[in-house]
């Protein structure tokens, strides 16, 4: 069976990611979306938050579980029996970084390898930044994630408002 790891950090996910999962999904038997409990990155949402917000926008697909971890990439993988890490690229300027990643990931892990999927051009210029961005400004952010994540969008800066 062949088991795929997708990581992030999903604060919070956007059509971009679903995009991706949707593509890894068709390579993967399973694939699991992984929630990086980033302690020293500053995040939006909980890790529990932004499971929650993954597991409500991929209901539909049969072979994709959500969790979250802590530690090493290669560490997760390897208790998890998977060989292959998926990351997303949207323009050449995501490379550089993932390059590097990829490379620390092998050498740290022979095993296992890290497939880059292009995202469709309509969602390359869309990042969890940027969404948070427009939203903190009362924007509209329909375009960019699930109504279920804008609703939580806008309720977590309403919350920072009052
Ligand atoms: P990280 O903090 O690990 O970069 P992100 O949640 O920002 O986590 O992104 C997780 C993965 O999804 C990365 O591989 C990133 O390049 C990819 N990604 C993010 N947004 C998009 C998008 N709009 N299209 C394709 N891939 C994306």
């Amino acid at each position: 069976m062949k088991i795929c790891i997708y990581p992030g950090s999903f604060d919070p996910i956007t059509y971009g990611h679903i995009d991706i999962i949707d593509r890894a999904s068709k390579i993967a038997d399973k694939l699991i979306v992984a929630v990086l409990n980033n302690h020293d990155k500053k995040s939006l949402f909980t890790v529990d938050e932004r499971v929650e917000m993954i597991k409500e926008s991929i209901k539909e697909y049969g072979n994709v579980e959500v969790e979250s971890f802590d530690g090493l990439l290669v560490d997760y993988a390897k208790s998890k029996n998977a060989k292959i890490v998926i990351r997303g690229l949207r323009a050449v300027t995501d490379f550089e970084y993932e390059l590097q990643m990829a490379q620390t990931n092998r050498e740290l892990e022979n095993d296992i390898d890290t497939v880059f999927l292009l995202t469709n051009l309509k969602y390359s210029y869309l990042s969890s930044s940027i969404v948070k961005q427009v939203a903190s400004f009362d924007g509209d952010v329909s375009k960019f994630v699930t109504p279920q994540v804008a609703d939580r969008l806008k309720k977590k800066y309403n919350k920072y408002f009052v």
